[in-house]
């Protein structure tokens, strides 16, 4: 009988080289295995994202996260930056399926694992879902912490340290002409 951790890890390495289907075929074999099923859910949550269901891997990243709330310290090292998160349930969101620019209805187009990225804030849920508006190519994040605001509300103090910084940007925009107004419109993707 084939070693059940070695299947699993060589049906990650063919997901990592991009063989999809071949990894999906295994993972799908082996999500019967009690032990490895939260596992499991999560490799196809991570498929079905690359293939373009990413509702399907939202819920599947749900259901890995409810079988298995410490997932991230199983499948990372103590060296990941969330290795010590544990779902807790989900916290209250607003959805908004609606393009912030033109208002249309769109469409989920990514779904992720934030518990895997650097520098997670956990008043967020653990996964979210982006969404996209074809007239205006805009994608946003469907779904927001209800309470963010109350909890998370310091305002960031100006660093003066990155003054230089952004001056070297500014003035490289100018030199070479890419726009000459005198406002400055930023767009950001935190908090
Ligand atoms: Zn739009």
């Amino acid at each position: 009988m084939k070693n059940p951790a070695e299947q699993f890890s060589k049906a990650s390495n063919l997901m990592y080289e991009g063989k999809l289907e071949k990894a999906l075929g295994m993972f799908l074999e082996m999500e019967g295995n009690p032990g490895l099923a939260p596992f499991c859910y999560y490799r196809i949550a991570q498929i079905s994202n690359m293939i373009g269901e990413p509702e399907e891997a939202y819920d599947l990243y749900y259901k890995a996260f409810t079988a298995m709330p410490n997932i991230t310290s199983r499948m990372y090292n103590e060296e990941h930056s969330n290795y010590g998160y544990v779902f807790k349930g989900m916290k209250e969101e607003k959805r908004n399926t609606k393009c912030p620019i033109c208002g249309k209805e769109s469409t989920p187009r990514w779904c992720y694992a934030l518990a895997d990225t650097v520098g997670y804030n956990d008043f967020f849920n653990p996964v979210r879902m982006w969404m996209y508006c074809e007239p205006c190519n805009h994608m946003f994040a469907r779904d927001f912490p209800e309470r963010l605001f109350i909890y998370n509300d310091t305002p960031r103090s100006a660093n003066s340290a990155y003054f230089a910084y952004y001056s070297e940007i500014l003035a490289t925009i100018r030199r070479f002409g890419y726009a000459s107004g005198m406002t400055l419109f930023e767009i950001g993707i935190g908090a």
